[in-house]
């Protein structure tokens, strides 16, 4: 990648050097926005696009930019892109059909009372899900490309765009062997592991907390992005570095937990702030330990707030 470091930086009226104290050929020279640099000890490798500083420890390059440009981090990265001939490397993953599909219809109609049924007695509110998520539902018919969708909550999938991608049914029965069933891959436009459920509800924040379903994410609501479990693909990781600070919300056991912490390591490594949340929320009626989707709108709202998320 070679990218116009000092053109860019000139056109954001960031002060920069190439020649001088601190200098050294092939890197430009800029203050540290890192540590407490009164100098111009943070440097950016014209070649690579590294970041190094003499005094500390760093960060990742485009969070570099975003601090000194006072520019929020996707804005920075996409600066960067402008700026670049080639591929950059710090581009994120972007969002690729998968199978050659350029649009999807979604199974099933508007919901009705046993989905609301359903859903109220999970403690949400049918109509908001229908506002915010474009949710629809299937009774006994439920054919979808010769596919048996029926008796299922049909979950649209979003990319950060808002350009319906794929879906997912949710068995409100009870009865259905399969709780969640998605619509494969080769007939989506992006596979679901390659998004982030609510990112499209969430591209103008700063701080985004990561929760494991769709219901923790319904749970939570804006500012809450689902991984559709606790392993994410390498496109989900990467989307989640367009937020600044990422917190984790993953279920309490220590599996799921440790997953966070792997992927917090990960996503850190990019230059964001990231957090580990290992909130206990108590036991169910059953005993068994609840997760973010079990709690109460009252406790998630408590919980968002105190994680810095506003509503
Ligand atoms: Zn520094």
């Amino acid at each position: 990648m070679s990218t116009d470091w000092k053109r860019l930086l000139d056109d954001l009226n960031v002060p920069n050097w190439t020649e001088g104290k601190n200098c050294s050929p092939g890197r430009i020279n800029i203050q540290c926005p890192f540590c407490s640099d009164k100098s111009n000890h943070g440097s950016i490798g014209l070649e690579k696009g590294d970041y190094q500083c003499w005094r500390c420890e760093g960060g990742h390059p485009v969070r570099a930019l975003s601090l000194v440009a006072r520019i929020p981090m996707d804005s920075a990265r996409d600066l960067i892109r402008k700026y670049s001939h080639g591929v950059s490397a710090y581009t994120p993953t972007q969002c690729k059909s998968t199978s050659g599909v350029k649009s999807i219809t979604l199974p099933g109609r508007p919901i009705g009372e046993p989905h609301r049924k359903y859903l109220h007695g999970r403690g949400f509110d049918p109509e908001e899900l229908e506002f915010y998520h474009g949710i629809l539902g299937t009774d006994m018919v439920g054919d979808w490309q010769g596919i048996d969708f029926r008796y299922r909550i049909i979950i649209p999938v979003y990319d950060c765009h808002g350009n319906l991608c794929t879906f997912q049914g949710r068995d409100y029965t009870g009865k259905q062997e399969l709780r969640y069933k998605c619509c494969p891959v080769e007939k989506a436009v992006v596979h679901h592991k390659h998004l982030l459920y609510g990112a499209e509800l969430a591209q103008n924040r700063n701080r985004i907390v990561v929760v494991e379903g769709v219901f923790d994410q319904w749970r939570m609501g804006p500012g809450s992005v689902a991984t559709f479990g606790t392993s994410l693909t390498r496109e989900q990781v990467s989307l989640l570095t367009q937020w600044p600070e990422v917190i984790f919300l993953f279920d309490p056991e220590p599996e799921a937990q440790q997953h966070a912490r792997d992927y917090a390591r990960d996503i850190a490594a990019c230059g964001c702030s990231v957090e580990v949340c290992a909130a206990e929320f108590g036991l169910d009626a059953k005993g068994n330990p609840r997760d973010p989707g079990d709690l109460t709108p009252a406790e998630a709202q408590d919980i968002m707030k105190e994680l810095g998320i506003k509503a």
